[in-house]
């Protein structure tokens, strides 16, 4: 029911916790972070509130200065760790608020195809389908599109590639999603108070945005793939 994100150049598993909580007010059953270090994506979740995910960190810290982080409000799949975002498969790593409506549909294609799912959530075809999109030959862009053109429903996520450590995409329908400004990094969240923390200069998407985030600035684009320019406003919500 939430969503952060850093493209950063300090550490960010910590920030991306604080910017959670920041979330909470949204209410959530589990939570999970992930960041990709040394070209490898890695995760933690945890059932319940965000102290044990906190605990977990603890526990096995987790280094990397670009990730993304979700509370989650179940709607398909019970609230377990082993349902909680972030998802992955081969080198995706997805976290999404809302719910893709013809998620069985394109869940039936992609194991009829030989797809092994892991979880019992909608959200999981969105990295399965961007999985099967780089193993025909699609580009990381042209994958979130072709992704985005086949899904329906409300969605706000945020998508890293373990084999681009530098860039998080993310995109919008229904739910909010806030791009924050930064010097020489940048963030991403459901809203400016998660992100009132690090900057107060934000830029909105709208529905049918996706955006393509990194250290230095965002490009945005539409469901045809057209750039689009959104304006860049500053938020007074505090930090
Ligand atoms: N539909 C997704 C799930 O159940 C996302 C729920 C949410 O918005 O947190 O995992």
């Amino acid at each position: 029911c939430g969503i952060v994100g850093i493209v950063g150049t300090e550490p960010v598993a910590g920030r991306l916790v604080e910017a959670l909580k920041r979330l909470e007010y949204r209410g959530y059953d589990s939570a999970g972070v992930a960041t990709i270090r040394d070209g490898r994506l890695e995760r933690r979740r945890a059932e319940g509130k965000l102290v044990n995910l906190e605990a977990r960190l603890a526990e096995q810290p987790l280094e990397g200065t670009i990730g993304i982080a979700h509370t989650r409000w179940a709607t398909h799949g019970a609230p377990t760790e082993g349902n909680a975002h972030p998802h992955f498969t081969e080198g995706v790593a997805v976290v999404h608020n809302g719910i893709i409506e013809n998620f069985s549909e394109i869940k039936d294609e992609l194991i009829a195809d030989g797809a092994t799912f892991a979880t019992q959530t909608d959200t999981e075809v969105i990295a399965q389908l961007l999985a099967k999109l780089r193993r025909e030959g699609y580009g990381r862009r042209d994958a979130m599109l072709a992704m985005l053109q086949r899904v329906s429903g409300a969605y706000a996520l945020a998508v890293m590639f373990e084999d681009d450590p530098s860039t998080i995409m993310v995109a919008r329908n229904g739910p909010p999603l806030a791009i924050g400004h930064g010097q020489g990094e940048m963030f991403l969240g459901s809203d400016a108070i998660a992100l009132a923390p690090f900057t107060s200069e934000i830029t909105y998407l709208v529905d049918g945005d996706w955006a393509v985030v990194g250290r230095n600035g965002v490009h945005i684009f539409d469901l045809e793939g057209n750039p689009v320019e959104r304006r860049r406003q500053v938020s007074s919500a505090a930090a």
